[in-house]
């Protein structure tokens, strides 16, 4: 399997060559040669290992497809290894749960940190340390996060040889419970650094260090941005697992709804319809901040200032671009990167928006893709998380209500809905309160974070010095 860039510019590589980057040297994004496709054959092999071997031999099945540079035994332990019942708190790894009149919830969210972005993050951080071993090279990570991506790089990548991580986050824009989470780590290869500043500050120091070509080469700097082609396969698997765990058989057709922000949960939604999952709609949510519903419903793509993003009650879904929307506009334009270059190089740069309402394939959205659209307030996700706790005494987070408000406002009549489930809500404590009057309870296991130590530094936003902090610390 060869990959190539969206913008047509970069030679074909391997899975592992294409592993520890972010963008594709020429600004585009990696993406198959071709897609694999799934036959009802497959589907069946699949089912039954599910059933007989559970999701790790599952991940096993579907990974090999996209990645044939890991010898398949290497690749069976790494899945083996990083799909377990230690670190995802169950033996079946993702939750299956009836909510009534068709819908089910796929849960996603009982990993380390308690938010979807373990089931992609594990993975990535056992097939770093395999290459990166593989190849005798280090790896210093560089992010930012305002919530559930740091903890999820952080919990990964922990007491890993050759990776550390520096993470970046703003101070006093957390949660409680996601401060207490990341900064009491004590694993030496974890760097937390609170910057006295906002998040775009942390993204623009980010940018500031990766801007310097030679200290990034000598500091081996790298990311586990949502970009990461690594991390949409391991999406894929728990849409095959989800359609698997909701049907009885392969002649059914399930829709999935999905709480997007940077478009990474969907466009594994996408990936695996492409391969011939039966998905019949992809049910798209988003909060206020509705780049990608404002897309689906008009054809005009229009990317927000930092200003015009506002603050909600689903935060980690507060983005004012949607970083992979690309990789999807490049299968709806028949995989032209003259017309990816035209979008997304020419007219987005110049005119800060793309507009495809007149053109021929902005319908193919919905009739070749099967995606449907919608946003929800504050207002809406209080009313869902409300009624499932009465329906079903059953808690839900925010960016799940996002996603039930989804699926109740556009199911269409005999149609079966799988929700994707994307965090627990202890880590939104605040909007329960507001909804039921009540606090979510801390599961145990989380209970003695607050009473521990805090690993943490902190720094102006100032970039030289965290050149140096960094610098100091790979010695
Ligand atoms: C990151 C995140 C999302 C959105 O995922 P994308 O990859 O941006 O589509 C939704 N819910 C939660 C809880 C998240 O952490």
């Amino acid at each position: 399997m060869r990959y190539i860039s969206t913008r047509g510019g970069a030679e074909p590589r391997t899975f592992c060559d294409i592993l520890l980057e972010g963008l594709a040297p020429d600004g585009g994004l990696y993406l198959p040669e071709e897609y694999p496709h799934v036959t009802p054959e497959i589907l069946g092999q699949w089912r039954t290992a599910l059933a007989e071997q559970g999701y790790a031999a599952l991940a096993y099945e579907v990974l090999r497809l996209f990645i044939d540079d890991v010898p398949a035994e290497d690749l069976r332990e790494i899945c083996a290894r990083t799909y377990t019942a230690e670190a995802f708190g169950n033996e079946e790894i993702v939750s299956i749960t009836d909510l009534g009149d068709d819908v089910v919830l796929e849960g996603l969210s009982h990993g380390p940190t308690l938010a979807f972005k373990d089931m992609a993050m594990q993975l990535l951080g056992a097939l770093f340390e395999y290459e990166l071993g593989r190849r005798g090279k280090e790896l210093n990570v560089l992010g930012a996060t305002s919530g559930d991506t740091g903890s999820a790089a952080e919990y990964a990548m922990r007491g890993r040889p050759g990776i550390r991580v520096f993470m970046l986050s703003p101070k006093g824009r957390m949660s409680d419970f996601q401060r207490a989470q990341m900064y009491t780590l004590d694993d030496a290869n974890i760097h937390n650094i609170v910057i006295d500043g906002t998040f775009d500050d942390c993204q623009d120091l980010i940018k500031a260090v990766s801007a310097d070509a030679a200290f990034k080469r000598e500091a081996h700097i790298g990311s586990v941005n949502s970009i990461n082609w690594a991390r949409l396969v391991a999406q894929v698997v728990y849409y095959v697992a989800g359609y698997l765990r909701a049907t009885a058989s392969n002649d059914e057709e399930v829709s999935f709804a999905v709480p997007t922000g940077n478009f990474g949960n969907i466009c594994a939604g996408h990936i695996a319809r492409q391969m011939g999952l039966p998905i019949r709609h992809l049910l798209l949510a988003t909060n206020e901040n509705n780049v990608l519903e404002e897309f689906f419903r008009t054809g005009v793509y229009r990317p927000r200032s930092s200003q015009e993003t506002v603050k909600t009650s689903s935060p980690s879904m507060d983005i004012s671009k949607a970083s992979n929307f690309e990789r999807f506009v490049f299968d709806l334009v028949g995989r032209d990167p003259e017309r990816i270059l035209d979008l997304f190089a020419a007219k987005l740069v110049r005119l800060g928006q793309f507009d495809l309402s007149d053109d021929p394939d902005f319908p193919r959205c919905g009739e070749w893709y099967g995606f449907r659209a919608a946003a929800s307030d504050h207002g809406d996700r209080l009313r869902s998380i409300r009624e499932v706790w009465e329906d079903r005494g059953l808690l839900i987070d925010p960016h799940t209500a996002d996603a039930v408000c989804a699926a109740r406002r556009l199911q269409q009549p005999g149609e079966r809905i799988v929700v994707l489930e994307t965090a627990q809500p202890v880590k939104f404590a605040e909007t329960i309160r507001e909804a039921l009057g009540q606090a979510p309870e801390v599961p145990e296991a989380y209970a003695h974070l607050a009473g521990l130590e805090r690993h943490v530094v902190e720094l102006p936003p100032d970039v030289d010095r965290l050149k140096a902090y960094i610098a100091g610390n790979i010695a």
